[in-house]
């Protein structure tokens, strides 16, 4: 399947907002946005002005994308999926994109990203519910159980993701079992819960025309 294969921190810098898609890295201080907060690229530092509503509405559809780790096809059958549900659309996008298995494995503290959580789960390190998953874009489900593979809590890179998650701290709407290397998604987050500064109306404003 298709990824982006880019400079992480770059994403960054063109959203103007940390995106913390590099673990460990995005809490010290080489982290690339506190060191060069301006857009990427030979005129990063001249862009300047009023935003047009396109671009606004454009660059919050590439930061929620960029968090996620969704290309743009995968992004736009997300949205499709949460404009038929009931509800707020921008809020399901949200929901869906939470209750993916890569981004589960990343809250519950088993990798310190996303995209290591995605490269995680596509190496066979998991279970769902004592099968084992290794299709990051999985949906779980309220009550489904996460673990990590009995041959695989011996990898050091576990233990190093569990101590940034400590540092950052496990939502509320998930139960870690620290000892036995296993997560619990008690209930389906609230919109409040997730506090990355995201206007997910401005991506249904984009979607909409
Ligand atoms: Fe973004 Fe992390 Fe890179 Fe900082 S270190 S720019 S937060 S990816």
């Amino acid at each position: 399947m298709a990824r982006y294969t880019g400079s992480s921190c770059r994403l960054c810098r063109r959203e103007n907002l940390k995106l913390f898609l590099k673990g460990d890295r995005c809490y010290g201080d080489k982290c690339a946005f506190e060191r060069r907060a301006y857009a990427p690229g030979q005129h990063g530092q001249r862009r300047s002005g009023k935003a047009s509503d396109y671009r606004l509405q454009l660059r919050e559809k590439q930061k929620v994308k960029r968090i996620y780790g969704a290309l743009e096809g995968q992004f736009r059958a997300y949205y499709n999926r949460a404009e038929k549900q009931k509800g707020i659309t921008g809020t399901n996008l949200l929901l869906l994109l939470e209750c993916r298995l890569d981004n589960t494995v990343f809250r519950m503290g088993f990798a310190s990203s996303r995209k290591q959580a995605r490269q995680l789960v596509k190496h066979n390190h998991f279970l769902v519910n004592k099968k084992k998953v290794n299709i990051p874009s999985c949906q779980i489900k309220v009550g489904d159980v996460v673990e990590i593979k009995e041959k695989s809590r011996k990898v050091k890179l576990f233990a190093d993701a569990m101590e940034t998650v400590v540092r950052v701290g496990i939502p509320n709407w998930l139960e870690i079992d620290k000892d036995n290397f296993k997560g619990t998604l008690k209930a389906i987050p609230n919109r409040e819960d997730l506090t990355m500064p995201i206007h997910e109306q401005l991506i249904v404003e984009l979607y909409s025309k």
